[in-house]
């Protein structure tokens, strides 16, 4: 038989979802990849009921449902600071995932460099390879997880194509400040180089951060290719609704590629998300008490315990330190972690490019109830692990 390609032999399944199987097979309280355990907004679930009986069944747009980029460039217009075309600047993709993978074939060709600060959400590693692209990582430096303009500015003296931002960060929660980003705006600029960030989290960031968009920087518009979703917004990470905003020129061509990958994203689920995309700046203040009242019983239960851990300033995971257990490998520790005490988590090796296996990840978009029982479990791990 021939051989498959070269291309995917490099990459390895995604860790982070096979933690959930992992979670499934021990009956583990799944704290790996981060999704909700809780409802949507009724809203949204109310119209999802009527759309069923009305007449969306069929391909929408492609480049996204007209009322679905309406609702979208009304949003971002107004949090991005500048007016968006629904028209020639948003492509709606199948989650932020199909947005970064059509984002990096849109930039790169195949030997082209992009930077990748480390630790990185491990899609990007198979995003570079996927597109034929080769990543420079650049540390974020713990336990601020900074990074050292000197190395960052000798990342792009490589003269990469693009950088990739994740920011608030997935999976050491650093929400990037302003001065920072100016930082890499400025290296941007004079390395001219495209920027494509991942913000799914931008609802998600505590005070007193705030959340920059990367494209709202002076000059930052006509080189910034901004991705996001409405997963962790509203709820909805299976619905796989994302996006991209950027320039008309870019968009044109991402319009394409997206076309190519997956014709488009559900039409049923574009319409019954126009009615979260209207909420009013109150659901959003909902949402962010919501998630600080999670992450401050979360790490208060794991302060209770005596276990060391990252306190994030956006999103919703936690890097926790697992040197006193022993383990030379955090895969093990993490099937083990599931296996006797009952609590899915992703190592960490899978989000760092140096050599980490003292980290292991736990995100907290659980009910209460949930995550008590998380800590309930966790607060034996030192007798079993
Ligand atoms: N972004 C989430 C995580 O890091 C979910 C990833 C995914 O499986 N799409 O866990």
């Amino acid at each position: 038989m021939p051989e498959l390609s070269k291309r995917t032999k490099s990459f390895t399944d995604s860790v982070i979802r096979r933690m959930t199987r992992v979670s499934l097979k021990y009956g583990a309280v799944n704290l790996s990849q981060g999704f909700p355990d809780f409802e949507p907004p009724k809203e949204i679930l109310d119209r999802l009921a009527e759309v069923t009986k009305e007449d969306f069944h069929q391909y929408s747009i492609t480049w996204g449902a007209q009322n679905f980029r309406e609702a979208l460039a009304v949003k971002q217009s107004r949090l991005m600071d500048r007016k968006i075309d629904p028209n020639s600047e948003i492509v709606v993709t199948c989650g932020s995932t199909e947005a970064m993978m059509a984002a990096m074939m849109t930039v790169t060709n195949p030997g082209d460099k992009v930077i990748v600060f480390s630790p990185f959400y491990e899609n990007y590693g198979a995003d570079a390879i996927l597109s034929g692209a080769e990543p420079i990582y650049v540390p974020l430096i713990p336990p601020e997880y900074n990074f050292d303009p000197e190395v960052l500015e000798d990342a792009f003296r490589q003269h990469p194509k693009a950088l990739i931002l994740c920011n608030p960060s997935n999976p050491c929660g650093k929400v990037f400040t302003r001065d920072e980003l100016m930082l890499i705006a400025d290296l941007a600029k004079k390395y001219d180089a495209f920027v494509i960030t991942d913000e799914v989290y931008e609802h998600i960031v505590y005070e007193p951060n705030e959340h920059v968009y990367f494209a709202s920087l002076p000059g930052m518009w006509e080189r910034t290719i901004s991705c996001s979703s409405l997963s962790k917004t509203y709820s909805i990470t299976g619905w796989r609704l994302g996006y991209i905003i950027a320039p008309a020129d870019v968009v044109d061509t991402a319009k394409k590629v997206h076309d190519f990958l997956t014709v488009g994203a559900a039409a049923p689920l574009q319409e019954a998300a126009v009615t979260g995309l209207k909420f009013k700046d109150d659901y959003y203040r909902d949402l962010l008490k919501k998630y600080t009242e999670k992450r401050d019983l979360f790490l208060k239960g794991l302060d209770d315990i005596g276990l060391r851990h990252t306190v994030p300033q956006g999103a919703y995971y936690v890097l926790l330190d697992i040197s006193e257990f022993g383990y030379d490998s955090d895969l093990e520790f993490c099937e083990a972690l599931a296996q006797k005490v009952g609590v899915g988590a992703v190592p960490g090796s899978s989000f760092f490019r140096e050599p980490v296996n003292n980290l292991i990840r736990l995100h907290f978009a659980k009910k209460n109830e949930t995550l008590y029982e998380a800590l309930n479990r966790l607060d034996g791990i030192r007798r079993v692990m």
